[in-house]
């Protein structure tokens, strides 16, 4: 039996994987035990999002109707439903809809009534509540599928701590990754120094490890020292696997979609304003203009040391004209040089530039020389992988860490279809 739950917070308060895990246990209590939660990550460029577009499904035995009826409960009770733009959906099935509207989900953009007519040809039990938008990621939750599984333990604050300081020793949070890496990623940022796994939203998240396997996460989750938390869940989820990028296959890019494409630099990057580094890739007939945010700090010197010439795949969301650079595969690297005024083909000295659109002349002899010396210069960016620094990574972003992504050799798993 699968019950899936969307859309229970708002930007003050709650968590929709705070709501599975009470879920969990009062399920367990009215003796219809969970066999494995999920937290499931859909397209990270949906507007209604309150933060990491998050859905949960439940996996359990025992009646669909007891089970349904406690999950409508536990949503009316925590659910912020007064809150404006929250719209929750509870769903209960017997077992998996269809994968594809998963993959749509995560791909892509999805209507209500799509959801509600997957849920009506499953035989599944469902409500909505102010308007019932969570009925989508409710219903991808449940369809969700998961073909390279990874893990994230997360552990709760006490109700009473819910939107004050959080105490985590980030001491020990270095600790947890050092003894867990690549296993674990994000814990904390390594280039940056930084505590990446504990939010500063109100939410009752107190820090959250992902990984591999839940033995990596127990590992890490013993090092970690804080103040005490009220409950902890491990979830199965689709995050650090790519799910959402699919291959652009030419046309017109659209809006909101992720994508991984290859190219070749056609004008060098330039830092705008702000910090943001992009460039322009010709692929094909047509240019993309892709972008480094500020955020993505060091990533940014990477794209700095791109040039016009090389080949380049690239991955990310396509948001108001331009891929919002996640990582990027850099492959043929093209010869770089400068100018530098010739030596005298008559005498050998050193010439100097006879001004603009002059040439080149001698001093020494008065030889002439249209033509400068190309001077090679060494590049400092060697092929391969590149990404932005965990504090800037999606959920849903491979990290490197796991190896390559999968429709580039890395990994054991298929890649997702292609919506497209
Ligand atoms: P929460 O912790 O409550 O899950 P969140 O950041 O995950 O917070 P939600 O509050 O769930 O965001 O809001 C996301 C909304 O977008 C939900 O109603 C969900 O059903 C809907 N949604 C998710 N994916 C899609 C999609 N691909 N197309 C259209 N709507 C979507």
């Amino acid at each position: 039996m699968l019950l899936g739950i969307d859309d229970t917070d708002s930007p003050a308060g709650m968590c929709t994987t705070y709501l599975a895990a009470v879920l969990r246990r009062r399920l367990e209590r009215a003796r219809l035990p969970v066999r494995a939660v999920r937290l499931i990550r859909l397209n990270p460029n949906v507007q209604y999002k309150t933060r990491g577009n998050a859905a949960v499904a439940l996996d359990f035995e025992g009646g669909l109707i007891s089970g349904f009826s406690l999950a409508c409960s536990t949503v009316e009770d925590l659910a912020e439903l007064g809150a404006e733009g929250t719209s929750p959906g509870v769903v209960a099935v017997d077992g998996p809809p269809p994968p594809a509207f998963y993959w749509k989900a995560v791909q892509d953009f999805c209507e209500i009534e799509e959801a509600v007519d997957v849920l009506d040809e499953a035989g599944a039990l469902y409500r909505g509540y102010c308007g019932g938008r969570g009925l989508i990621g409710a219903t991808a939750a449940v369809a969700s599928d998961l073909t390279d599984p990874t893990y994230e333990v997360l552990a709760y604050r006490e109700p009473a701590r819910f939107g004050t300081p959080r105490e985590v020793d980030s001491d020990s949070l270095f600790r947890a990754d050092a003894a867990t890496f690549p296993h674990t990623w994000d814990t904390v940022d390594r280039a940056g120094r930084s505590v990446v796994c504990v939010p500063h939203t109100p939410d009752p998240v107190l820090f959250g490890i992902r990984g591999e396997r839940p033995g990596w996460l127990m590992l890490a989750r013993e090092e970690v020292e804080s103040e005490p938390p009220s409950i902890e869940e491990v979830f199965l989820t689709n995050q650090g696997t790519d799910a959402h990028l699919v291959p652009w296959t030419g046309g017109p890019l659209r809006d909101g979609i992720s994508y991984y494409l290859e190219g070749t630099l056609a004008a060098s990057p330039t830092t705008a304003r702000g910090g943001h580094v992009s460039f322009l890739l010709a692929t094909g007939d047509s240019f993309v203009s892709c972008m480094a945010f500020e955020p993505t700090k060091g990533f940014r010197d990477t794209v700095r040391a791109l040039t016009i010439g090389d080949r380049v795949l690239v991955c990310g969301s396509f948001k108001r004209g331009t891929i919002n650079l996640e990582k990027m595969r850099v492959g043929l690297i093209s010869a770089m040089s400068v100018t530098k005024p010739p030596h005298c083909a008559r005498c050998g000295a050193r010439m100097t530039s006879a001004g603009r659109e002059k040439g080149y002349k001698c001093r020494t002899c008065g030889g002439r020389s249209r033509e400068p010396e190309m001077v090679p210069v060494a590049r400092s960016l060697t092929p391969g992988w590149y990404e932005v620094p965990s504090s800037a990574r999606r959920h849903l972003a491979r990290p490197l860490c796991r190896g390559p992504p999968t429709w580039d050799g890395g990994g054991t798993k298929m890649s997702p279809p292609a919506t497209q």
